[in-house]
């Protein structure tokens, strides 16, 4: 952690334990948030300003934890997808950041950074992060990040370290999840350096706050 943030990266919270925050009451999501911030604050001299929610569980049944986030001192959350599927997502929610308190009464200035999609006729298409970004060939992946940019907005990837380690150990699965979890691992590594190698990119707290 230390030497991620030496080198000039951000470091947010993705929380401690990696849990659906709809499954958590407000005080387990509050202590479990405290516990990551106070523990990578402490790792790192450095105040942390951002969260994401584990698989994206902040939704229609979680919304009071934009709440929480701007009581704790967070500056931006970035964990409602615009795109709904049977784990997460927001229907109608904004692409592109807008003020939390549109969802949450209590939420403040707390900015809502939502992950990138492209807008299709019916819905909007994910493409820039985990098993999306896995599964898509690069092509798509350098039009979609091309097109959000058209809109005059950044693209807003996003991976676990995991999805770059095809050597880590297999967790026994059910066949969607291991799908989720696993598909596209061993080109995930080469097609992360590309986007880096073509576009101009940098940390949410410098680009977008
Ligand atoms: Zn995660």
């Amino acid at each position: 952690m230390r030497r991620i943030a030496n080198a000039g990266h951000e470091i947010a919270s993705h929380g401690y334990g990696h849990q659906l925050v709809y499954k958590q009451t407000p005080e387990v999501f509050r202590q479990d948030v405290y516990r990551s911030k106070c523990m990578l604050e402490d790792l790192i001299g450095k105040p942390v300003i951002g969260y994401r929610a584990p698989s994206w569980s902040i939704t229609e049944d979680s919304f009071w934890a934009l709440g929480i986030l701007n009581e704790l001192g967070f500056r931006y959350d970035s964990s409602i997808f615009p795109f709904k599927n049977f784990l997460y997502g927001v229907k109608g929610a904004p692409r592109f950041p807008f003020r939390a308190s549109q969802y949450c009464k209590d939420a403040g200035d707390l900015l809502e950074i939502p992950p990138s999609t492209v807008k299709m006729p019916l819905l909007n298409i994910p493409f820039s992060g985990g098993f999306y970004f896995r599964a898509l060939p690069y092509p798509f992946i350098n039009a979609f990040a091309k097109q959000v940019n058209r809109e005059k907005h950044p693209t807003v990837f996003y991976l676990h370290p995991r999805e770059i380690d095809p050597k880590q150990p297999r967790l026994n699965l059910s066949k969607r999840d291991a799908l989720i979890h696993y598909y596209g691992i061993r080109g995930c590594k080469s097609k992360m350096t590309k986007v880096i190698r073509k576009f101009n990119c940098g940390a949410i707290r410098d680009v977008l706050l």
